[in-house]
C-alpha cells in the first residue's frame, strides 16, 4: 500500500494547488489513501489571527471539499478527512467536537507548545534547552490524550539546531516522546518535506539525523508523511525511495498505513 496522511491545501496560506490538483497527483504516482490533513483552525480567543491555518470560516469549506473528492475518487484511491493539529488544552474540546463532526484523524504537529496566541513557533523557541522541555512536554501531552494517530515531525525542535546541536536536552525530549508515541501505539513520522528542502541544500533541521539515530532504540513503528504544501511533492517518486531507504537503512519497521474506517 502507498499511502500518505499528511497532505495540506491552499487554505493554510502556505500552500499551493487546489484540493482536486492533491488527488489528482496522487493517483498519477500511484497512492492508494491520501490524507487531507491541513493544520486544524481554532477559535482563537480575543480575535487572534493565524497566518499559518485556515481561518475558522473555511472549516465547512475544507470539509465539504474532502468529502466530494472522496466520493468522486472512490474507485480510484481512498481518501480521508483529518488535520494536523497541535495539542493545546485550552482548546481541546474543540478538537473533540471536530473528531465528534467526522474528522476521521488528527496528526499531532506542535508547531506552538501552547496556544498559537501567546507562544512563539517551536521551531524558533526550541533553539533554547528550555524551549525543548516544553515542547517535549507539549507532545507528550498530546499522545497522551488519544486523539491523535501519529506524531508528525517528532523532531521538529531541531528545526533551527544543527546535528551537534542535539544536546542532553534534545536527548530527554526525544526519549520522551517516542517512548510516549511506543506506548500509545502510534507511529512517528520521517517527514518529506524536510528531507526535499534537505536535499535541495535549504536548511532545515528535521529530519534530524541525531535524531533518528538515537530513537531507533525505542524501536517506534514508523510512518512516512510527505507533508504536501505543492502536489508536486506527491509526485516526487525519488523523494518517496529516498525516504523509505534512509528510514530502512536505519533498521525502522515503516507502517505505511493507519488504523482509520470508512
Ligand atoms: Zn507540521
Ligand atoms: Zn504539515
Amino acid at each position: 500500500m502507498k499511502c500518505n496522511y499528511h497532505t495540506h491545501t491552499l487554505r493554510c496560506m502556505h500552500a499551493e494547488g487546489s484540493d482536486e490538483s492533491y488527488v489528482r497527483a496522487a493517483v498519477a504516482a500511484g497512492f492508494d489513501v491520501l490524507g487531507f490533513s491541513d493544520h486544524v483552525p481554532f477559535p482563537f480567543a480575543g480575535g487572534y489571527r493565524s497566518t499559518i491555518r485556515m481561518p475558522m470560516s473555511d472549516l465547512d469549506d475544507y470539509v465539504d471539499s474532502v468529502r466530494t473528492l472522496k466520493k468522486k475518487y472512490a474507485d480510484r484511491i481512498r481518501i480521508h478527512l483529518g488535520f494536523e493539529a497541535e495539542y493545546f488544552p485550552r482548546y481541546r474540546d474543540h478538537l473533540l467536537r471536530l473528531r465528534d463532526a467526522g474528522t476521521e484523524y488528527f496528526v499531532l504537529g506542535q508547531h506552538y507548545a501552547d496556544s498559537e496566541e501567546d507562544t512563539p513557533y517551536t521551531g524558533l523557541e526550541c533553539r533554547t534547552d528550555d524551549g525543548v522541555r516544553r515542547y517535549a512536554d507539549a507532545v507528550v501531552n498530546g499522545i497522551q490524550t488519544g486523539l491523535f494517530s501519529c506524531v508528525a515531525h517528532p523532531d521538529l525542535m531541531m528545526r533551527h539546531r544543527t546535528s551537534d546541536q542535539f544536546n542532553l536536552a534534545c536527548v530527554y525530549a526525544s526519549d520522551m516522546i517516542c517512548q510516549a508515541a511506543k506506548e500509545a501505539d502510534i507511529p512517528i513520522e520521517f517527514n518529506l518535506l524536510g528531507l526535499s528542502l534537505q536535499l535541495a541544500g535549504i536548511d532545515r533541521g528535521y529530519p534530524s539525523v541525531p535524531f533518528w539515530t538515537h530513537v531507533r532504540r525505542w524501536q517506534n513503528r514508523v510512518i512516512i508523511g510527505v507533508d504536501a504544501h505543492s502536489p508536486l511533492l506527491l509526485r516526487d517518486a525519488a523523494l518517496w525511495r529516498e525516504g523509505h531507504d534512509r528510514v530502512e537503512a536505519l533498521g525502522y519497521e515503516i507502517t505505511d498505513h493507519l488504523p482509520i474506517d470508512d
